[in-house]
């Protein structure tokens, strides 16, 4: 049976009319980076029963207060009632995370490559903050793919952590619903079979030395794995080596 541990909402950031970063003070069990764990408010009309969506850490391990970042979802329940949250409100949390698109999942390679739509960016950073991360890859390349160039969140971040790993984090962004100066108009997968990704990142994605972790929409995770397995990469699987990891976030 989970356990709910109580905590309280430290910020609710809100990066403009549907995206959210919401940081909570709560006892968290070990977790590893790139893991969820399932977030909770009592259901509407029966404070008995809980209402709950898993949500990705954006936190790093070493991190103590939990940091989640989501999109309100058109119509959806939850994502609205967290949304709404302010400073001191409770929210809860499950007692286990889980998940398998982790850095101790992931085989060894020369370069990383995190391919993000969306708030699938937040697993990614937790994990871009865990320095074990940066002692086994040479190169990471974080590529963040949105539709509105305001969804383009957590610059400071990932500005900060390119200038502690000087030369070793490319950032590539997506636009695709407008134009963007320094982003490229095209979605994730077609930029991987056109090459243009490995083109903007000066490096080839390869079977022999790229690892790849990709996280979003069932679509965008569908398509990502089919243009990687056009350029002879492969899904990883514990019995079975291969290169790429993915979570669907649905
Ligand atoms: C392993 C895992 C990790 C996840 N991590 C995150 C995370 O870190 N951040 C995050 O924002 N979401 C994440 N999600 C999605 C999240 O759990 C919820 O599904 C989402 O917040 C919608 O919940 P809701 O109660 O508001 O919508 P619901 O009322 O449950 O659903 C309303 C409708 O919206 C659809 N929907 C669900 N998600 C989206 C979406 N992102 N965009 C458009 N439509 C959607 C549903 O299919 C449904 O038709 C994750 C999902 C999984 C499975």
């Amino acid at each position: 049976m989970v356990q709910w541990l109580e905590g309280k909402v430290v910020e609710n950031k809100h990066w403009n009319h549907r995206l959210c970063s919401l940081s909570v003070d709560v006892q968290l069990p070990a977790f590893l980076a790139g893991q969820f764990i399932r977030v909770a408010l009592p259901e509407v009309g029966d404070a008995s029963q809980m209402e709950a969506r898993p949500y990705s850490f954006v936190n790093a391990p070493h991190e103590s207060l939990l940091e989640i970042y989501f999109n309100q979802v058109p119509a959806g329940s939850l994502s609205n009632r967290l949304g709404g949250l302010e400073t001191g409100d409770t929210v809860y949390v499950a007692d286990r995370p889980a998940g398998f698109m982790t850095e101790q999942e992931v085989p060894d390679g020369e370069t990383l490559w995190l391919l993000a739509t969306g708030t699938a960016l937040g697993p990614f950073l937790s994990i871009l903050k865990t320095p074990s991360i940066w002692q086994r890859f040479k190169k990471i390349v974080l590529v963040h793919g949105v539709r509105k160039a305001d969804e383009l969140t957590y610059g400071e971040l990932i500005g900060r952590l390119q200038k502690l790993h000087e030369g070793r984090l490319t950032k590539i962004n997506s636009v695709t619903r407008e134009a963007f100066s320094g982003a490229m108009p095209e979605r994730i997968p077609a930029a991987i079979s056109s090459g243009e990704l490995e083109r903007l990142a000066g490096m080839a994605l390869t079977a022999e030395h790229s690892r790849v972790m990709v996280c979003g929409n069932p679509g965008m995770v569908a398509e990502s794995m089919a243009a990687l397995e056009s350029k002879g990469l492969k899904k990883h699987l514990r019995r079975e080596p291969g290169q790429v990891l993915q979570e669907i976030y649905q």
